[in-house]
């Protein structure tokens, strides 16, 4: 995609604060960070978003992620690490390029919006009608 900033940044043909690469995945600092540390890590292969990544590309995200997670942890000592994943405009996608966000939470930062959801307890009949929904159009 001639107009992706990711794929500019894999071309290298943008710069970022690279901290990891292999052959499938780059992973760089978010030049907007959320906190310190914000890293993403984001697949070569341009794929907008869950829907339409290969599998192989899916995999290799989220093994690297455990690779940075552990180099964060190292390096910066967080108290835990949020791990967010975003589909759609609606829901706050910026750049329409797959990518996994790790924003580790220092002992002092304020709560992470991502881990603030409003969480509420639960209709058990509502949840069990979405959860048979869902289950019924898996691999359809
Ligand atoms: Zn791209």
């Amino acid at each position: 995609m001639d107009d992706c900033i990711f794929c500019k940044i894999i071309k290298g043909e943008a710069p970022c604060f690279k901290v990891y690469e292999d052959e499938k995945v780059i992973a760089f600092e978010d030049i907007n960070p959320v906190t310190e540390g914000h890293t993403l890590i984001v697949p070569k292969e341009h794929a907008e978003n869950l829907y339409e990544i290969s599998p192989e590309s899916l995999a290799a995200v989220h093994v690297a992620s455990q690779k940075v997670i552990h180099a964060i942890k190292k390096a910066l000592d967080p108290v835990g690490v949020v791990a967010v994943q975003l589909n759609g405009r609606a829901v706050n996608q910026i750049i329409m390029h797959y990518h996994l966000h790790l924003m580790p939470r220092g002992a002092d930062d304020p709560p992470l919006g991502a881990s603030h959801c409003g969480t509420k307890p639960g209709d058990m009949d509502a949840l069990k009608k979405t959860a048979e929904k869902i289950a019924a159009a898996v691999g359809e």
